[in-house]
Order: structure tokens, then sequence, then C-alpha cells
């Protein structure tokens, strides 16, 4: 087991390891005493690991309320945050009481967003249990919800008060599912860490097989060194830049036309999925436009395939670019992408809006 503290405007422990679910109880009392937590999970999750932590955190002394969604992206809508907070209000939630997200990205967001607004903010836990939820989504404080018009256009910073990433329920995951967490990895050795990309590179899907329950080789410990060191590369850029109005911005890597894939497709492309080919479409229009020296692309689509990542493109630069100019990364007529200069160093570009299309269509 291994803690690494974050201080950002809330001070937190990001515990990482094995069979930790069982004390979810005696991890959260350290720093909430017991009082109501409303657990917020999907179903699926809902299924697999709700009766492990209430257990534990009843027999700690918590009151234990639950909220269940429908899983996927279509459930991370103000709509589901409006009933979470009414559930709360009916059973007399206070400003001492507390939310637990257990499950994904998308149950974090939601369950942070929360947690930021209910009686102007309460504390809450973020219980990863997917590996993008563990190497990027559960750490930094971003909360939030999709409106009609877009990822992501509803939020708020709000940090959690406790990370508990337990690594075993990785084994639960599907291979598409632990792809998306991959996605997210990949991107923060390209943005900052030749090794963990190399490492990365190294493994390939070889990496998913060691997630298996009991599978204590030393492939399972590369995938826990893998979350480690993508979490200590977050917790850094937040200490720097909470409010990514700088360095933060970098993390942004394949996002903006990642989550023009997303909403085009209707959310039946996933995140990772679609960030994936984000980073791949501006690596290789970042080099034909010459706005950087190396052609990174190489390297971007060889660690995709070597994960057997979908690398084609089903939607125009027409279609794409009129999803990406209702991005929040648009200011006025510009917009700042992230591109990269070589592996581990990347740059903010700005762009003009009327360039976009043009940006995009020399990628796909
Ligand atoms: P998700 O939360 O939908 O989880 C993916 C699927 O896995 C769901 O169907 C869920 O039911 C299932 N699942 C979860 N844990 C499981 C387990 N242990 N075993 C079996 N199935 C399990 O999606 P995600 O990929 O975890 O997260 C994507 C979301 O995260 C997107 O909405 C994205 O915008 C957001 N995100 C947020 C941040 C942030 O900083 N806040 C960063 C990156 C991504």
């Amino acid at each position: 087991m291994e803690k690494i503290q974050v201080s950002a405007s809330r001070k937190y422990d990001i515990i990482i390891g094995r069979d930790l679910l069982k004390d979810t109880g005696k991890y959260v009392s350290q720093v909430i005493s017991p009082c109501k937590v409303c657990i917020i999970t999907d179903d699926i999750v809902y299924g697999l690991y709700h009766h492990m932590v209430c257990s534990s955190l009843t027999d700690a002394g918590f009151e234990v309320f639950r909220f269940i969604f429908e899983k996927g992206e279509r459930s991370k809508n103000i709509n589901t945050v409006s009933s979470i907070l009414e559930l709360m209000a009916e059973n007399d939630f206070t400003r001492s009481d507390a939310i637990i997200a257990l499950g994904g990205g998308i149950t974090g967001d939601v369950a942070g967003f929360a947690a930021s607004i209910f009686l102007r903010g309460i504390q809450f836990v973020q219980i990863p249990t997917t590996f993008l939820a563990a190497v990027d989504s559960s750490v930094g404080g971003k909360t939030g919800v999709n409106l009609q018009s877009g990822k992501n256009l509803a939020g708020a910073f709000w940090q959690p008060s406790l990370v508990l990433c337990d690594c075993n329920t990785f084994a639960t995951l599907t291979y598409e599912i632990f792809l998306d967490g991959v996605a997210e990895a990949v991107k923060y050795g390209a943005i900052l860490d030749k090794s963990l990309f190399d490492l990365l590179m190294l493994h390939g899907d070889k990496l998913f097989n060691s997630s298996m329950v009991g599978n204590n080789d030393c492939l399972s410990d590369t995938l826990i060194q893998i979350v480690k060191q993508c979490v200590s590369i977050k917790r850094d850029i937040v200490m720097e830049d909470e409010r990514d109005t700088g360095i933060r911005q970098l993390l942004n890597f394949g996002h903006t036309i990642g989550h023009a894939i997303e909403k085009c497709s209707n959310y039946s492309i996933t995140h990772g999925h679609a960030v994936a080919l984000g980073m791949l479409i501006v690596s290789k229009a970042s080099h034909k436009l010459g706005l950087c020296q190396t052609d990174c692309s190489l390297d971007i689509e060889n660690i995709l395939m070597k994960f057997n990542f979908p690398i084609t493109c089903p939607f125009t630069s027409e279609e794409l670019s009129h999803i990406a100019l209702k991005d929040k990364k648009r200011a006025g007529d510009t917009i700042t992408l992230v591109l990269p200069e070589s592996i581990e160093h990347c740059y903010l570009k700005k762009i003009d809006i009327s360039d976009l299309k043009t940006f995009i269509s020399a990628g796909l």
C-alpha cells in the first residue's frame, strides 16, 4: 500500500494498493468522522463492489444511503445531479455529512459535482474502480456533467478528502474499459514522462491479464507502478496549477478533438478511445502543418496499435470542428490545443477558430 499526498485547496491522501475496499470504513473514518454518507455508484459497480464498501462503512459507524444510476456517459447530466441532491435533502444530510463516489470517471465527476454544490459544498471520497479513474479522474478535483451542447460544460473544482484506489477492482474490467485508462496513461507519458511511455510500449496488452485478482507477478506490480506514476505526475501538476490556467492545460492533450469524437458518436465511442484518436489526429496535424518539428504521430500510432486501439476516426473535419468550437478551451476567436514537440515535451498553442477545420483535416 502506498500513500501519495496532495496539497491543493484541500490536503488529501491518495491510497493505492490491493484489498483496500474491505477496509473502506477504516480509511474513510481517518479523514471523516462517522456521519451520513451517500454512496453514488452505477448499476454495474453496484452489483460488484457496493456490498463490500457498504458493510465496511456501516461497521465503522457510518449511516449509509445510496444513489444508483444507469451506467454510461448519458447519465452524466444535470438531472442525475439534481436527483442526488434531492435524495440527500430528503434524508436531512447536513454540512458534516459526505458523499462517496464508487466507480469510474463518470461516477466521480457526477458525485464530485453534487458534493461541490450541496449546501454549498460537502466532503467527498473518491473510490475509483476503473483504470481510467485510478490513473486520472479521481485525482485533481475536476468535477462536472455534460450539457446537450457538449462534454463537461458545467462543473466545479472540488477536491476530494481521500482517494482510495484498490487495484484489485481492475480484475473485473473488460479489455475495452481497461483501454480507456491506457489512453490517459499514454497521455501522461506523451506529455511529461518518456519512461512511462516506454514502459507502456514495452508491455502493451499483456498488462491487462496482469490485473487478475491474486496475480501478484511482476507485471501486475508494473500495473500498480503505472497508476502511481500517473497519479504522481497529476499531483505535481495540480499542486502547481489547481485551477487549470497554466501547466494543467497540458493534460488536455487529445481532449478537444476527443470530446468532439465522443459527442459526434453520441457517446458510443468512450472517453479514452476518443482521447486516443484525438492524440493521434493532433500529432499528425501538428507535424504536417509544421507546428512541431518531430513527427510524434508514429510513436503515438505504434503505442496505440500495441494495445489494439481502433485508430480510424469515423467523422469528418466538418463534423468534428463544428462540435469542437463549443469546447471549454475556446476563448473568443481562439482555441488552445496541446501539441507534441517530442515524446515528453508538449506545448500549448492558440489556434484561430477559423483554422480549426483545416487543422483537423490535416490530422485525419
Ligand atoms: P465509466 O465511469 O463509465 O466506467 C466505464 C464502465 O466501466 C462503466 O460501464 C462502469 O459501469 C464499468 N465499471 C466501472 N468499474 C468497473 C469494474 N471494476 N469492473 C467492471 N466494470 C466496471 O467511465 P470511465 O472510463 O471510468 O470514465 C470516463 C469519464 O471520466 C468521462 O466522462 C470523462 O470525461 C471523465 N474524466 C474525468 C476526468 C477528471 O479529471 N475529472 C479525467 C478524465 C476523464
